[in-house]
């Protein structure tokens, strides 16, 4: 297991020779210790990206050379998929069954932003006068992409692969709970022959090794998924020097189930809106909105499954629910549970749990009665936590919905084609899905309205956050 510094195809310790620890959450073990990048290690990162982009070993190489290169990445983390995987549970405690279609998403990633390296281009424009004008996509530059813990490895690969493939080069900065898939993913990239400086990673703090790579003039681009807060930290840090930055932040977003949708398969997307990922996961359907003349069908058959829905060893091929990342969230999940005590009607789970004696569990919990103005209504909890309202008639559905200052994703459960539209447009989301929910592909946009951030993950769409338009006009 590597746990040093990833720096220009190298293995280091920190210049300090500090180290934190890594801990499997589901069994409380120390799994690592890794080294954590001081100032002075980012400075030296940010050096390396810079000479490999401006210098022969990354500049020189063709656009379909380095899609051929992603290729191979994607190949070779194939191969490794099962070792990855059970990093990636070790180390956040997600069912081994969802690192594993992280681990796909993440080769998908990386073949899809292969096949865009030789397809990003530029427009001839037809300007008035005796003038060619043509304009060019260049890479934005040295890209520092600082990640969350809850995907460790696929939202990382979400912002590095279309740097990659717009010519950029990248240092990874992993969140601190989880910084060891991101460094066999360094091991791959190498192997896969990437030219020492194309992709660093440098495991730290947020406060320190994340805010050294923020400030620092030489890099062009930081490229962020996480809280709202520091969403707004790295805006006030990237002011200086007029950085480009993309926020994918948090959510609360609404899943709502009108009267007239099917029932059974409502209540089993609103499930798996919320649990799927222990519910740390940005776009978790955490306020499901439920058209009062079906509240009670649809409560009588969520509270059942979600009782049914216990945490488990995620190892066991049966668990659908992992342990929290850390007892810090464990902690803060259960905050908020009290909090929903006692203003809300607790009807399922509640309690911070064990199993085998250990780990940061919390069971499926579900609020009813809750209300906007109610702390689990407005504020991300990022657990296992859903809090039901009711609304009557769409136009106060919608209203609902948009009773956020969030506007990340949401659900639209429904058999009227008319309405579904409808209300798909009137939300203030960046995806919006209908009869389903938490599908994620490679070509499909993904990112945030209002406090939920601003930028694209994915899709061509992200693409153009690693590229500048050049303007070019020659006389004739
Ligand atoms: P976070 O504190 O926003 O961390 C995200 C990443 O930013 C981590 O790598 C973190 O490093 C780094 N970071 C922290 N402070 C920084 C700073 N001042 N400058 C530069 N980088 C900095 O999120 P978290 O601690 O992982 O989770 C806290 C809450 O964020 C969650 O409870 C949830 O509400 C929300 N969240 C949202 C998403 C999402 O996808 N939208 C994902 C995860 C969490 P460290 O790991 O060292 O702090
Ligand atoms: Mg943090």
């Amino acid at each position: 297991m590597h746990t040093d510094l990833f720096i220009g195809n190298a293995w280091r310790p920190a210049s300090t020779g500090e180290r934190f620890q890594v801990t499997n959450p589901a069994t409380e073990e120390t799994l690592a210790e890794v080294a954590l990048g001081s100032e002075s290690d980012v400075d030296q990162a940010v050096r390396v990206a810079r000479t490999c982009l401006e210098g022969g070993a990354w500049r020189g190489l063709s656009a379909r050379k380095r899609g051929a290169l992603l290729y191979r990445a994607g190949d070779l983390l194939e191969q490794r998929a099962e070792d990855m995987a059970r990093l990636e549970t070790q180390q956040n405690g997600k069912p081994f069954f969802e690192s594993k279609i992280d681990v796909a998403m993440t080769v998908e990633t990386l073949r899809y932003y292969a096949g865009w390296a030789d397809k990003v281009t530029g427009d001839t424009l037809p300007v008035d006068g005796p003038f060619f004008t043509y304009t060019l996509r260049e890479p934005v530059g040295v890209v520092a992409a600082i990640v969350p813990w809850n995907f460790p490895l696929n939202l990382a690969s979400w912002k590095f692969a279309p740097a990659l493939a717009a010519g950029c080069t990248v240092i990874l900065k992993p969140a601190s709970e989880t910084p060891l898939t991101a460094l066999l993913m360094a091991e791959i990239m190498e192997q896969a022959g990437f030219p020492p400086g194309a992709f660093n990673v440098v495991p730290g703090s947020g406060s320190l090794t994340g805010r050294a790579l923020v400030r620092h003039a030489g890099v062009d681009k930081v490229a962020f998924t996480g809280s709202t807060d520091v969403g707004k930290q790295i805006m006030r840090d990237a002011a200086d020097s007029v950085k480009r930055i993309s926020l994918e932040l948090g959510g609360k977003s609404p899943n709502i189930i009108f009267a007239d949708a099917d029932i059974p398969s409502a209540v089993k997307g609103a499930q798996g809106a919320i649990f799927y990922g222990k519910g740390e996961v940005c776009a978790a359907g955490s306020r499901l909105l439920v058209e009062k003349s079906v509240h009670d069908q649809v409560m009588t058959e969520l509270v059942a499954r979600s009782k049914k829905l216990t945490p488990g060893d995620p190892f066991d091929a049966k668990t659908r629910l992992g342990a929290l990342v850390s007892q810090k969230q464990q902690d803060s999940v259960m905050s908020y549970i009290a909090a929903g005590k006692k203003e809300a009607t607790l009807v399922a789970g509640g309690n911070a749990t064990k199993v085998n004696g250990k780990g940061y569990y919390v069971e499926a919990t579900v609020f009813d009665d809750a209300k906007p103005g109610m702390k689990i209504v407005d504020e991300e909890i990022f657990g296992p936590v859903l809090s039901v309202l009711t609304f009557d008639g769409v136009e106060e559905g919608i209203r609902m919905a948009n009773q956020t200052i969030y506007g990340l994703a949401a659900g639209i459960w429904t058999r009227d084609v008319k309405k579904a539209h409808t209300v798909a447009r009137a939300i203030r989301a960046g995806t919006v899905w209908i009869n389903t929910y938490n599908f994620y592909d490679s070509a499909a946009p993904f990112g945030g309205f209002k406090a939920s951030g601003f930028g694209r993950d994915l899709g061509r769409e992200a693409l153009d956050g690693y590229t500048e338009v050049k303007t070019v006009w020659v006389a004739l």
